[in-house]
């Protein structure tokens, strides 16, 4: 093993200084007392060092005069540049740290570190204006008591969906969406965003549609009434009877698409969870299929009743799920396909299916085809009196319900419509008041 080189000469100074002692020995005699002198000032000599070295090592800032070569100066080299790089990784941190605090206080949006018992353990400024905390009061408190706003504290503990939009706990009028990302160990960053001005375009389009369809019914009504009075009016010139009965077929169109436009602001600006009316829903499908039935004919339509769970709802917006969903069905299979409509209990829950052998939907579009005025087949939805806002309608009520709707399609061989809703909405009787069974309409 080769020894450094601070160490031979280290090992030099020690032979010749003991070296110095025998030869002063031989020369004046008591040589051991000579060499335990020369090893005791040695000693001494490293206790200085080490002393020197502790004293840079814990605390004072500069070296005190201290060798310049040999060992100890090279140890005490060793240390300062040790020091000297950790000093320059601290001041990077430091610059970095102060970064990342400037960078996220000029954020606009709010941003809060939540550990897995949803307490916070840090925010920037757009937090404390944007949802009204203070950091040196919420560290370490759980956002569900500072925010208490039910559909956060919701989203917070199932995130379901992007986002959540709540009105803002500290500004009047203004709104908030929030999104949850995990990261790390079990830790979350809850980013806010200032929606208002998203949630007032919203709203005026909203209003918009609402007051521009109540302001056309009125004369829409007007112009019906005429039509109707010149269709019934026998004595109508032979050239003028086929564009008065267009114009009434199209004059009951426009009237359907108000109705539907009516129709879906209302439920896009109801409150959020449509109310808990007791409904009866094999009474419901049983009164639907039988209307339906009437312009079925050719095909067959039949309703299953498996299951007598009722559901608790608004009895008219699952009637217009209902009914929407099975006239689609029917108005989509031509003759003499055949419509099964089954009412049955899923897990907790329960759902409604409508399966038909009809047209079906390419596979591309079914994604699309609950947009508004969305419509695979433009014409034929319009020849069987279709306004393309009909599942738009479904969606909007089935959400009300916390239900969901799955759409399986196949083009040419059929579809399936199914509406699944979840345990708080089922009613569940005492006793069975209708035996679950099989209708044929
Ligand atoms: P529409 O009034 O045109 O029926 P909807 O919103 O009810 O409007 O439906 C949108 C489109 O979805 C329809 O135009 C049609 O292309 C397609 N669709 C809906 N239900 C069915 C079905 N049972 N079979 C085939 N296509 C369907």
């Amino acid at each position: 093993m080769k020894l450094p080189q601070r160490w031979t000469s280290q090992l030099g100074l020690l032979a010749a200084w003991l070296g110095g002692a025998v030869l002063l020995g031989l020369w004046f005699g008591a040589i051991s007392w000579w060499l335990v002198a020369a090893l005791a000032l040695y000693v001494a000599h490293v206790l200085r060092q080490v002393y020197m070295l502790d004293r840079v090592l814990f605390g004072e800032k500069r070296a005190p005069s201290f060798e310049t070569r040999g060992l100890w100066a090279e140890l005490l080299a060793r240390v300062e540049k040790i020091r000297a790089k950790a000093r320059s990784r601290k001041k990077k941190y430091h610059r970095l740290l102060r970064e990342v605090w400037e960078s996220t206080g000029a954020l606009r949006d709010g941003g809060i570190i939540l550990n897995a018992d949803h307490e916070i353990l840090w925010c920037n400024p757009a937090a404390t204006t944007l949802l009204g905390l203070d950091p040196a009061r919420d560290i370490g408190n759980r956002i569900d008591n500072l925010v208490r706003h039910p559909d956060f504290v919701r989203y917070l503990t199932a995130p379901k969906g992007e986002e959540v939009t709540i009105p803002s706990p500290v500004r009047q009028d203004a709104w908030l969406a929030i999104t949850i990302i995990p990261y790390g160990q079990n830790q979350r960053l809850a980013i806010a965003r200032d929606v208002t001005r998203q949630v007032k375009l919203e709203t005026m389009r909203r209003d918009f549609v609402a007051n521009a369809s109540h302001e056309l019914r009125s004369p829409l009504t007007v112009i019906r009434g005429y039509l109707d009075a010149l269709d019934e009016d026998g004595e109508l010139p032979k050239g003028l009877e086929a564009p008065v009965a267009e114009m009434r077929r199209q004059a009951d169109r426009m009237t359907q698409i108000l109705e539907d436009l009516i129709e879906l602001t209302r439920l896009e600006s109801a409150e959020p969870a449509a109310p808990k009316e007791l409904v009866d829903v094999a009474a419901l499908l049983g009164r639907i299929v039988e209307e339906l039935a009437r312009s079925a004919e050719g095909r067959t339509l039949e309703l299953h009743l498996e299951t007598d769970l009722a559901l608790l709802g608004s009895e008219s917006e699952l009637h217009s799920v209902f009914y929407n969903l099975i006239h689609n069905a029917v108005r989509f299979t031509p003759p003499p396909g055949r419509i099964d409509v089954t009412w049955r209990a899923s897990g907790e829950g329960a759902e409604l299916s409508v399966k038909d052998t009809g047209i079906g939907i390419p596979e591309d579009q079914v994604p699309r085809i609950t947009e508004r005025f969305y419509r695979v087949d433009p014409g034929r939805s319009r020849a069987t009196g279709g306004t393309g806002l009909g599942l738009s309608i479904v969606k909007h009520a089935l959400q009300r319900h916390g239900a969901t709707l799955a759409i399986e399609s196949r083009e040419g061989e059929g579809s399936t419509f199914t509406c699944r809703f979840p345990p708080e909405r089922i009613a569940r009787r005492g006793g069975s008041e209708r035996a679950p069974g099989r209708a044929v309409i």
